[in-house]
């Protein structure tokens, strides 16, 4: 018997093997074409981080509606026009502190609350992250460009189907009355991902 074969360079590319799949929904009738169109279109337009950042300036701005997105964050955003899909049933915001630092993962898969804080960037997923974020995770964000102090506990989410997480950083001492416009302009999705922070002073 032959041994199984290790070469891979008949393999089909990701596009070849992605047109196959929408011709066999074709083949039965379905039609894969604006689906994909929507879902794209929703991706760049929709599903944005600008979302988690009106959220964030809110939560800044106004202590009332700080405590209720502590409290339910999937309401709480609801109060801004935000919606999750359905199986995405938690939103649960992770306050920083001067002592606490919150991270988010997803070490089976890719899992965030896409439609609040945007789609996962592609190092969100990679093997090696996953693995390493919840047994390193001082030494990940050091080498993400955040070097905590070694007296900042982390805490590290991992994100399941139905609970999603976002970060909500320490707001920067010299941003305090800003409108929230403004505020959301500074608050990025590597922040409430948690492996970026706005609380240290900018270099000199
Ligand atoms: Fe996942």
């Amino acid at each position: 018997m032959a041994e199984p074969s290790s070469d891979f360079s008949q393999t089909a590319s990701l596009e070849q093997r992605v047109a196959a799949i929408e011709a066999v929904f074709e083949t039965h009738g379905m039609q894969p074409g604006p689906f994909i169109a929507g879902m794209t279109h929703a991706a760049a337009e929709e599903w944005v981080p600008q979302n988690g950042a009106r959220v964030v300036a809110k939560a800044w701005a106004d202590p009332g509606f700080k405590q209720r997105l502590l409290q339910n964050g999937k309401a709480a955003v609801a109060e801004l026009g935000l919606s999750m899909p359905a199986h995405h049933r938690h939103l649960v915001a992770l306050e920083n502190t001067t002592s606490v630092h919150n991270l988010i993962c997803c070490t089976l898969c890719s899992c965030t609350a896409f439609t609040i804080i945007g789609l996962p960037p592609d190092w969100y997923k990679d093997l090696d992250y996953r693995a390493r974020v919840v047994r390193e995770s001082r030494t990940v964000l050091r080498e993400m460009g955040l070097d905590l102090a070694p007296e900042i506990e982390i805490r590290v989410w991992d994100t399941t189907t139905d609970t999603r997480y976002m970060v909500l950083p320490q707001q920067p001492p010299h941003t305090a009355g800003w409108p929230e416009q403004e505020l959301a302009k500074i608050v990025t999705k590597e922040v409430m991902i948690g492996v970026a922070s706005l609380a240290l002073p900018a270099a000199s």
